[in-house]
């Protein structure tokens, strides 16, 4: 047996990982990267099987943000030409449940730019929910910023299942990234809405000049954080934002990565996210080994990959789609 394997055994009986062996993780050589593959996927099979999960976006608002981070063309530092507009109306988000649906999407993710939702905004979104929850029978996760606690109430009762918050790097390096919001903010967020009953998601983006030993920070955190589902972004720099040009990933790289994020968060849903095609490349299929979700269809201000070479990639794989609709009525 490989070091690799035993160490996943490890896991499995309920070890958890010292920081060396997180770091050898990030440095594994790359004539080993299938062997810490395979290794990473007897957790997350043990867990999931070949079972993917799949979650689709609509961005409701977009651009207009008062907040600064790096990362993002909609904050009020980016150049970047994108789309701009206010909170979408019910309708709207009412027919990207419906595409959702026919993309056998599991999760319906409903996203909002903004430092926080006003409550005219959460009233749009939890009618819309309602309807989605009804007709669909979709899992529906929210995205809105930051949150105040009547709101979260609000989200759960409307039938919310899962609220998304990223920490998005770690509290190390949260200034260099942001300083409209403090790393704290983000993480009462998510406890914020677990205390309201409510799943909570919370993710990183890989690849903006942080160390590796900030990547095993942000998948502890999130281990101490409980969050449910990891999103795991790797950076797509774009022009016009503070990180244009950075350029530091290579698909071997980021394979590891989501290797740690499976090693120390074993039984959570963790799923690539923004950047896959860009950063994983021809590899993003190897990405489903310690995975077992992916987005499809288009990100927030980025296009995503055809949803047919999704559904085409899942079946080469032999990974099925689990579908986590209830009866509908669609
Ligand atoms: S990540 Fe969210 S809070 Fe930050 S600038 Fe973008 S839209 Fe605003």
């Amino acid at each position: 047996m490989n070091n690799w394997k035993a160490l996943a055994l490890n896991v499995l009986k309920g070890q958890q990982l010292t920081n060396d062996e997180a770091l050898r993780i990030l440095h594994c050589p790359d004539n080993e990267l299938l062997e810490i593959l395979q290794a990473a996927y007897t957790i997350r099979s043990h867990y999931y099987g070949n079972k993917v999960k799949l979650n689709m976006i609509i961005n409701t608002k977009s651009g207009l943000c008062p907040e600064n981070c790096g990362y993002c063309a909609q904050s009020s530092i980016s150049s970047a030409p994108i789309q701009k507009y206010r909170m979408m109306d019910k309708e709207t988000i009412l027919q990207g449940a419906e595409q959702a649906y026919h993309l056998n999407a599991g999760t319906y993710c409903i996203v909002a730019s903004g430092r926080g939702p006003s409550d005219k905004e959460v009233e749009i979104v939890t009618s819309a929910v309602e309807e989605i929850k009804e007709k669909y029978g979709l899992k529906v996760c929210a995205c809105l910023g930051l949150l105040n606690p009547t709101q979260a109430k609000r989200l759960k009762e409307s039938g919310v299942d899962r609220y998304n918050h990223n920490i998005n790097t770690s509290e190390n390096h949260h200034e260099s990234i942001t300083t409209s919001h403090t790393y704290e903010d983000r993480v009462n967020t998510v406890e914020l809405v677990k205390n309201a009953g409510i799943s909570p998601c919370s993710g990183v983006i890989i690849g903006m000049k942080e160390t590796k030993q900030d990547v095993i920070d942000m998948a502890r955190s999130l281990k101490v954080l409980d969050a449910d589902s990891i999103p795991v972004n790797f950076l797509h720099a774009i022009d016009g934002t503070p990180l244009q040009g950075v350029n530091e990933l290579n698909p071997r790289y980021c394979l590891k990565v989501l290797c740690l994020m499976r090693f120390i968060n074993p039984s959570k849903e963790i799923r690539i996210s923004g950047g896959r095609e860009v950063n994983l490349r021809s590899l993003q299929p190897l990405g489903l080994y310690p995975a077992n979700s992916i987005f499809v269809g288009d990100y927030l201000t980025t296009a995503g990959q055809e949803t047919t070479a999704d559904h085409k990639m899942l079946e080469d794989l032999g990974f099925e789609i689990e579908f986590a609709k209830e009866e509908s009525t669609a």
